[in-house]
């Protein structure tokens, strides 16, 4: 299915399947745009990559060295922003493609941002605290000369959380000689977070399973959901649901997935969790695996969880109507193709999960004024951005009569491509 001219001039690092993936969804939104071929060849590798060792020092006193890296898909609409994972799947391919698609993702919501993404090679639930804020470290250290508030800005991602975040808004603030909260976003409160930033990125799958229910003509009271993954992203979006009067009928983590036909308590099971690692120790509920949750009979599906989720093995098993990723590339373009057959109504990743990112830029934009927004006014903000961008794809989606993932692209493939237009290529 790939086009070959793209697999000969890329460089093979690059190509794992999952920029495959990426490059692929690129492919068919830039050949619906019939996209000039000169803007093309700028888009298919990232603008910049760097992979780093990083050398600690361990608890037990011997070194471990581990594999970092950041990339900065494209800086055309500013500064490069995206998060940074640490899990022990990390390689330059996966970063790449988070990085593009955190660039599609920043233009569809009208952020000056481009899309960077960068991660650590490592089980972070292997390491201490302290070997955890030791590699935080020496990888800020070793990006310093390629990050910064003007430059590319790193956020939370896929096991990393605030106190990493904080770790790295000191390091390079030792560096600097002063403090700088613009370089990270997601940091803690006090040192200059914003307040709705932990449940912007759930809060944000939520505006939009509403507004793909307006759209199917779905009353959302009583409803079921069912999310993969209990992280920040999933927990938040089930506790938002769960308050909308949606039913949350199952939820599952990295271990095992927990399942109720008549909803799950779910305030009681995030009270539950600040205690326990894992869902499986929550009494209420039937035990089921990651798998067999994905193919549950329900109104919303959510994967929150990890890439390359629904493929074209279990595609034609899914059971749900409106399928909302909050995960990143939680769906293959086979996948993609067998679901719209099935009339499923997908919300693409670079919209449904773009909650976070847009109150990054809020979290941005008020540390480079020193001027904090109440949380009323942060909600508000992103309901509006997310709702519009919402309308956008699908009013886009029903006039070309594509899917809302192509449309998402189209719409922000487009935006870049006018904005390189207008800038011109140096020299
Ligand atoms: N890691 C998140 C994402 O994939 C957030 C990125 C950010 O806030 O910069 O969208």
């Amino acid at each position: 299915m790939r086009p070959r001219k793209i697999e000969k001039r890329l460089d093979p690092e690059y190509l794992t399947p999952i920029y495959r993936m990426a490059l692929l969804q690129f492919e068919q939104a830039a050949d619906k745009l019939a996209l000039d071929p000169n803007v093309r060849k700028r888009f298919t590798d990232p603008k910049r990559a760097i992979m780093v060792n990083i050398p600690i020092r361990m608890d037990d006193h011997s070194v471990e060295v581990f594999h970092g890296y950041r990339v900065q898909h494209d800086t055309t609409l500013g500064p490069s922003k995206g998060g940074i994972r640490y899990h022990p799947d990390v390689n330059l391919g996966e970063v790449s493609a988070l990085a593009m698609w955190m660039t599609w993702k920043c233009a569809l919501m009208g952020l000056p941002f481009g899309g960077a993404k960068g991660g650590i090679r490592c089980d972070p639930h292997a390491l201490s605290r302290n070997e955890l804020q030791r590699l935080t470290r020496r990888y800020t250290a070793e990006m310093i000369q390629f990050i910064g508030p003007e430059i590319d800005v790193p956020a939370p991602d896929v096991g990393t959380n605030e106190q990493i975040m904080a770790w790295m808004m000191d390091t390079y603030s030792q560096f600097r000689g002063y403090s700088t909260p613009g370089i990270v976003t997601g940091k803690p409160i006090r040192i200059g977070g914003s307040l709705g930033r932990t449940e912007a990125t759930g809060r944000g799958v939520v505006y939009c399973i509403m507004e793909a229910m307006l759209h199917l003509n779905m009353q959302a009271e009583g409803k079921r959901a069912v999310i993969q993954g209990f992280g920040n992203v999933g927990a938040n979006a089930a506790a938002i649901l769960h308050k909308e009067g949606i039913k949350v009928i199952a939820v599952s983590d990295v271990k095992s997935g927990l399942y109720n036909s008549n909803g799950l308590d779910i305030p009681a099971l995030r009270k539950h969790l600040e205690n326990n690692h894992f869902v499986e120790s929550f009494p209420e509920g039937d035990r089921v695996t990651n798998a067999e949750l994905l193919e549950l009979p329900c109104d919303v599906l959510v994967p929150a969880a990890l890439s390359e989720q629904i493929t074209k093995e279990n595609a034609e098993r899914i059971s749900c109507t409106i399928l909302a990723e909050a995960a990143n590339g939680p769906t293959t373009p086979a996948a993609d193709e067998i679901l719209r057959a099935r009339g499923i109504f997908l919300v693409p990743d670079v919209l449904a999960n773009a909650g976070g990112v847009t109150v990054s830029y809020f979290e941005w934009v008020q540390g480079l004024q020193n001027l904090f927004w109440t949380e009323e006014e942060v909600n508000n903000r992103l309901e509006k951005i997310i709702k519009k961008a919402f309308q956008s794809v699908l009013a886009l989606s029903l006039s070309e009569q594509v899917d809302m993932r192509l449309a998402a692209l189209m719409l922000s493939i487009q935006k870049i491509t006018e904005a390189k237009k207008a800038r011109g290529l140096f020299p």
